[in-house]
């Protein structure tokens, strides 16, 4: 089963409106690989301003509300995203379930709430180093996988085409570190079997991208591994001059 591949960067809390051009060079290095979906998820305050500036490219929030709208002081809904121009969100961040106590079920209802109200998903899942450490870490993601897919309507709605897992051991996000090879297409090949028992046939269609310390020198490696159908990107998503490289190295 041929999927495209995806390439989706996550800028985290740094942009600001001063940081256009370089996302409009990024979109322009992109248009040129057509055979490779790309996306920026950026803060939300960037958004409308970037899809104002930069037309025909995806950008997308980093989280979203389980609720459509009400008494969240600080949080955005699917609406709004969807409002701001966002055709996509990140859900389940291990930022976000570490840094704000996300739980599996919360995650969950996040990513039901996006796509039913439309917006594409990167539903995100890792283990942690001590995890790893214990030889746990595939049974403890598929698990992570289990409890936050989404089910019901919105799932419905959204698998798969518009749905895609980033597979992100928290040890690498940022470290510099890299999951082997050999461990990327163990846990791949585990959470492809995963999303077959969910989904069933449509579980061959949804795209399972790793992330964690993806740069130039290691994307065409990651990239040739079984089920690994693209990469969320964070420190090196942030210039057009280390984030192409990893673009075209998914063309
Ligand atoms: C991330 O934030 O999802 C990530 C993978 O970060 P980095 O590429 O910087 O490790």
């Amino acid at each position: 089963m041929a999927r495209r591949k995806y390439v989706v960067g996550n800028w985290k809390m740094h942009g600001v409106s001063a940081d256009i051009l370089e996302i409009s060079g990024i979109a322009s290095a992109a248009a040129e690989s057509s055979n490779v979906d790309v996306a920026l998820c950026l803060p939300a305050t960037l958004i409308e301003r970037a899809v104002r500036s930069v037309s025909g490219f995806s950008f997308g929030g980093q989280d979203v509300h389980q609720e459509a709208k009400g008494a969240h002081t600080g949080c955005v809904s699917a609406p709004m995203l969807l409002d701001a121009g966002a055709s996509l969100t990140i859900v389940g961040h291990s930022e976000r379930r570490a840094g704000q106590c996300e739980t599996d079920q919360q995650v969950r209802a996040k990513a039901e709430s996006a796509l039913g109200a439309g917006l594409d998903v990167i539903l995100c899942i890792g283990e942690s180093l001590e995890v790893r450490e214990a030889g746990q870490a595939l049974s403890t993601v598929q698990a992570q996988l289990d409890a936050s897919l989404p089910h019901g309507e919105g799932a419905a709605a959204g698998v798969p085409a518009k749905f895609a897992i980033a597979y992100e051991p928290m040890w690498a996000i940022g470290t510099g570190k890299v999951a082997s090879t050999a461990d990327i297409r163990e846990m791949h090949s585990a959470l492809r079997e995963r999303l077959v028992a969910a989904y069933g046939d449509a579980g061959n269609e949804v795209r399972i991208l790793y992330g964690g310390s993806v740069s130039a020198s290691n994307a065409s490696e990651i990239f040739a591994v079984d089920d690994v159908d693209g990469a969320l990107v964070g420190g090196a998503s942030l210039t057009a001059e280390k984030f192409v490289p990893i673009v075209i190295a998914a063309a």
